[in-house]
């Protein structure tokens, strides 16, 4: 069974892929990466470009991969080649777990889904939190504390869960 437990299936997954292509105002979604778990990825799958965004984090760079100027053109992320993840047991942690992140809000690191998802979206909020309780708030939590690079600042289009405090 998924980290999520029983609010997603990879058969929704598979079917949506909602959350593996991106505009380009989506980019900063796409997972981060460590210059070590890259150095690992890159010789099994070629072909794959990262970028670096802060110092020691990584993103897939998917830039040439637009072909038009439209900002609501979609690519898919470079690990998707139209049917759905092909990481398997590389997929990161941060891909897992969404649409839970957690995130900078007001000073304090939060636990937040964001609520484009289409399948959350048809949960309920009790639902959603049981899960959290069951043990996926600590391994967000721990991730983060990790690696930092993981936490995103809060945006409009999620929705707060829990409240871990200060970073
Ligand atoms: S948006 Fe939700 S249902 Fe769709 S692929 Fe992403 S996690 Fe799965
Ligand atoms: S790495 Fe896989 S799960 Fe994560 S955004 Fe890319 S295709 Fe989706």
């Amino acid at each position: 069974m998924s980290i999520l437990g029983n609010l997603l299936t990879p058969e929704d997954c598979a079917k949506c892929q909602f959350c593996c292509s991106f505009r380009r105002c989506s980019l900063w979604e796409t997972p981060v990466f460590s210059r070590d778990e890259i150095d690992k990825l890159q010789s099994k799958y070629a072909g794959v470009k990262f970028k670096q965004v802060k110092d020691g984090a990584y993103m897939i760079d998917v830039d040439d991969r637009y072909k038009t100027d439209d900002s609501e053109e979609e690519v898919f992320c470079a690990f998707n080649k139209g049917r759905g993840c092909i990481m398997d047991e590389d997929k990161k942690f941060e891909c897992s777990a969404w649409p839970f992140r957690v995130m900078r809000k007001d000073g304090e690191l939060v636990i937040a889904y964001c609520k484009d998802c289409r399948v959350f979206a048809k949960k309920s909020l009790e639902e959603i939190q049981s899960v959290l309780d069951n043990g996926l708030d600590e391994k967000l939590a721990d991730y983060a504390k990790k690696f930092p690079p993981y936490i995103r600042d809060y945006r409009e289009n999620y929705r707060v869960m829990k409240t871990l405090g200060k970073e």
